[in-house]
């Protein structure tokens, strides 16, 4: 089937890739997992590279993987700070690995799919909000609901990390920089008020415009002017140590990803990916023939 081919996995899997990341393993690296709705919803029709859904079964089957194979969940500052005490070392064996599990859009199927599997496994995650569509009803994004404020303080009080996603989920690409300033300093006040605690971390919603420097130099300062420390986006690859706090690159998963792929980019054969913008568009028009 045209639909379900991918060039991306075959090259992970096949090419020269498994090869050369020997190489690229040597030092200590940061696997940022992202992941949206966890739910048996089919998403007929959608390419396996652009799926927000991952089913409960997979990810079940995942999370067990991480767990036996010696993956501890840590938060984005406890990953930064594991790559920095052990930047001279080298990865030896799956001992001691550290990963960061992370939610986008605040779908309400995390409570009731994703955190009964990350709390029967000692578990956590980060979830990054886009306030606006967070409310004391559930709201509606995408066609998925979201969770509520009560939903999410639970979630907090149980060890959950929370982080914001802009307030209204807006490209931010597109809005002029004192829009942009609003959503980021809006959004994280509201989540500050309602968490009663200091929120540092962002998630860029949509395809982060890496190719555009200036703007990402400018968001760098934007976010930090607002009171942020850390901000993943959909760049992909492993973080090590040196890499730029405000600009993390991450893992996308969906359903498509069986054991064989996830393992994969877990041991970083997948950051071949973001060479370039120029290589992801071409394999994305390769992918879509
Ligand atoms: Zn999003």
């Amino acid at each position: 089937m045209l639909n379900s081919f991918r060039l991306d996995r075959l090259i992970t899997l096949y090419g020269l890739v498994p090869f050369l990341s020997h190489q690229w393993a040597r030092k200590p690296f940061l696997p940022i997992l992202m992941y949206h709705s966890i739910s048996d919803d089919p998403e007929n029709g959608v390419h396996g590279y652009y799926r927000l859904n991952t089913s409960i079964a997979r990810f079940r089957e995942q999370m067990f993987w991480l767990k036996e194979h010696g993956y501890a969940t840590v938060n984005l500052a406890e990953g930064l700070k594991y790559l920095k005490i052990n930047n001279t070392n080298q990865i030896g064996s799956d001992q001691n690995r550290k990963v960061v599990l992370t939610f986008d859009d605040g779908y309400a199927d995390f409570l009731t799919n994703a955190w009964p599997i990350l709390a029967e496994l000692d578990m956590s995650a980060t979830v990054y909000l886009p306030t606006s569509f967070i409310g004391k009803q559930s709201k509606i994004f995408k066609g998925r609901k979201c969770l509520t404020w009560r939903q999410v303080l639970e979630l907090y009080d149980q060890g959950i990390f929370l982080g914001t996603h802009t307030a209204n989920h807006v490209q931010l690409h597109d809005l002029s920089w004192p829009d942009i300033e609003k959503e980021l300093l809006d959004s994280r006040r509201c989540l500050e008020n309602q968490l009663g605690h200091p929120v540092h971390e962002f998630a860029y919603p949509y395809a982060y415009p890496s190719a555009d420097h200036s703007f990402c130099k400018r968001l760098n300062t934007s976010l930090q002017s607002c009171g942020y420390q850390y901000g993943v986006n959909t760049m992909i690859g492993t973080v090590t140590y040196g890499d730029d706090n405000m600009r993390l690159k991450r893992l996308p998963v969906n359903d498509a990803d069986d054991m064989t792929f996830f393992k994969a980019k877990l041991e970083g054969m997948y950051n071949w990916l973001e060479t370039g913008q120029k290589t992801v568009k071409a394999v994305k028009n390769l992918i879509h023939f």
